[in-house]
């Protein structure tokens, strides 16, 4: 989790009852005769730099309007800098220009004339008590490390976590039947580690695409009888573009076929440099079955996270994150949930996603109700009025009805987000939406056929230089994109590339799910060109592509090794020399040659609109009933970098 750079802010926390006049006064120090009333507007000083000009005082929801925001999404950016305040709120000058700078804007206040409207000072109420503002304190207090076990099937991240989770037990410490509520915490001395319970980069990078990074170490389990497999590349591609340092558990020790040395010959390849070899990466030796080496894998870990200097604020408002949630009978919506920051108490009014709801009980994982939990403990949080998806986040906030209307307007805009699933980054407009004054990187994810060829792929790709803009290959790997693939590049905002490889159903919908961009390819020169016109801003996919026609599968006749597609053309014309894509679900899911176009018995040329035909592409199998094969032809476009 990104720390709080504010370290001093104060937060003005009313009462539900409280009026916005009487929190201005409490807002630090600042008069509201300050600040007039009247509109606000947003206009360009002489620098350009947009400015925020309100008149009068700076209540939370017009401030929104002005910059742009819903009212909720500027609450959140006033919690991310420690400020707790209410829709109807009247912000002090001082927060109004930390949230402005923040994103991106400066801030003033037009003074009124001074004659005309001499300032009131606030009168304070003799029989009432003023109301004193709550000051938050900031300050950042040490907290465990929240560890993800990873690695490739079967290599013991389960068997591992129910090593680690038998020893507390062995410890004494457990007062309760361990519960799984999707995380737990090991006591070592006077610290702590929680442990996440759904190993494996899935749940990993869904969480991380979702903005939430929850794990601060990644333990990467690897058979010593198998070495470094598939997934575990996987694994390591995931936690460096997370940005998660990796400590490397080399597990089945106890096996007559365990080579410790050969496994960590692998990892020094893929740039995990073992320290007994000169580099930085920690590998311990395990076996989950028997026990060996679980000691010094937790001291380990808490050395590791001690180099991290884990800190987080404990006082005030809580911000959590959902590991896991579901309906249980009798409890309702309950939600799994590992606080980042500030205190979840019992009776606390909570927003997560679209939901909200008092805090009716906390859980912990030894099955046991809790009155709050602090920054990386887990507990189950019961009172939600719905089910929110791992990743999401969980705010209190101070009264219920802000809750129940921000919860509304979030629900409202997760909607309005969901009709438009334009891919985020595509080839084409990778100049358009990153940002002006931001470096430009195209993060990629390549699929391959073989290894070989992925290589000089990657080779290749390297050797483009640009100016403007930074190729970062995300992750390699061979065989057909995957939904982990969507998932990585949703994360890491990255364009998935398949070459000479297809597209997995699941993975086909979960690019359309979210707005993910895969491009295949069959030819090196082909995928080399488009990526550097991307990198230059150039790639026009209109002049480069012409669409010359298409045709749908009716019927798969499984003739022999290689089934044909009996087609039907739709529009314009299809022809044997033309490139090939198959389209399912306005997913690609393979690219290359015609292979095969028959009438009938014979080969043919060319199929017109409206007659039916045989084809076959490359070395593609899987044709569906439903599938559009769209036919187009290339052309070159100049360009530069
Ligand atoms: P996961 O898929 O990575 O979660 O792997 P599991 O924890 O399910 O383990 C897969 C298999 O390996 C199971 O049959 C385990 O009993 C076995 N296994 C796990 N750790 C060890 C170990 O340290 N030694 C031996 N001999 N077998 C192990």
């Amino acid at each position: 989790m990104p720390q709080d750079k504010s370290t001093t802010a104060t937060a003005a926390k009313p009462k539900e009852s409280a009026a916005p006049a009487a929190a201005s006064t409490a807002a630090a120090g600042t008069s509201p005769a300050s600040l007039s009333s009247g509109p606000a507007a947003a206009g360009a000083d002489a620098g350009g730099e947009k400015v925020i000009t309100i008149k009068g005082p700076v209540v939370v929801k017009d401030l929104a309007g002005n910059l742009g925001l819903k009212p909720f999404q500027l609450i959140h950016h006033l919690m991310e800098l420690n400020i707790f305040a209410t829709l109807t709120q009247v912000l002090d000058e001082e927060s109004a220009k930390k949230v402005c700078t923040k994103l991106g804007y400066s801030f003033q206040t037009e003074k009124r004339d001074r004659a005309a409207h001499p300032p009131t000072p606030p009168t304070p109420k003799k029989d009432k008590p003023k109301k004193v503002e709550e000051v938050i304190d900031t300050s950042l207090v040490p907290r465990a490390p929240v560890v993800t076990f990873m690695g490739h099937v079967d290599h013991g991240k389960t068997s591992l976590l129910d090593a680690i989770r038998k020893t507390r037990v062995a410890a004494g410490e457990a007062g309760g039947i361990t519960q799984h509520i999707g995380a737990y915490r090991v006591k070592r001395g006077e610290q702590s580690i929680t442990f996440i319970d759904t190993p494996g980069h899935a749940a990993f990078t869904e969480m991380r695409s979702r903005g939430a990074k929850v794990t601060d170490i990644v333990v990467l389990v690897v058979a010593s009888d198998d070495g470094l497999m598939p997934q575990t590349l996987e694994a390591i591609s995931h936690s460096r573009a997370a940005k998660v340092p990796i400590i490397v558990a080399v597990n089945k020790i106890d096996l007559p076929a365990a080579n410790p040395m050969r496994v960590k010959g692998q990892l020094q390849e893929q740039g995990l440099v073992p320290e007994e070899y000169g580099g930085d990466t920690i590998v311990v030796e395990v076996s989950a079955t028997k026990g060996t080496g679980i000691d010094a894998l937790l001291d380990m870990i808490l050395l590791q996270s001690e180099v991290l200097e884990l800190k987080a604020r404990v006082k005030g408002e809580a911000k959590a994150r959902v590991i896991e949630a579901q309906t249980e009978v009798g409890r309702g919506p309950t939600a799994t949930v590992l606080v980042t920051e500030g205190t979840l108490k019992v009776g606390d009014m909570a927003l997560c996603g679209p939901f909200s709801g008092r805090v009716k009980a906390l859980v912990d994982d030894l099955g046991k109700n809790v009155k709050e939990a602090t920054p990386s403990v887990p507990v189950k949080v019961i009172g939600l009025d719905g089910v929110p998806s791992p990743g999401e986040e969980l705010l209190t906030m101070a009264n219920d009805r802000q809750a129940k209307q921000m919860a509304e307007e979030r629900a409202a805009s997760l909607r309005a987000k969901k009709i438009e699933s334009s891919p985020k980054v595509t080839l084409e407009t990778l100049f358009a939406t990153i940002a002006d004054g931001q470096k430009k990187v195209l993060n990629l994810i390549i699929k391959g056929d073989v290894q070989g060829s992925l290589e000089a792929l990657v080779g290749q790709l390297r050797k483009i230089e640009s100016k403007k803009v930074d190729l970062e290959i995300v992750h390699t790997a061979v065989g057909p994109i995957s939904e982990s693939d969507i998932l990585l590049a949703k994360a890491s905002q990255a364009v998935v590339i398949g070459f000479n490889t297809k597209t997995d159903n699941a993975a086909a919908n979960a690019a359309k799910r979210e707005g993910i961009q895969i491009k295949l390819f069959s030819i090196i020169y082909e995928l080399i060109d488009q990526i550097k016109e991307a990198m230059a801003g150039l790639l026009d996919p209109e002049l480069r592509e012409s669409q010359i026609g298409t045709a749908i599968v009716k019927k798969v006749f499984d003739l022999s090794k290689y089934p044909v597609a009996g087609c039907s053309v739709q529009s314009g014309r299809v022809t044997r020399n033309a490139r090939a894509r198959i389209v399912r679900r306005k997913q690609p899911i393979y690219d290359g040659g015609v292979q095969t176009l028959k009438r009938f018995q014979d080969d043919v040329a060319e199929v017109r609109s409206g007659m039916e035909c045989g084809i076959r592409l490359g070395d593609f199998t899987e044709y569906e009933e439903g599938d559009i094969i769209e036919f187009y032809t290339l052309e070159k476009v100049a360009q530069s970098l």
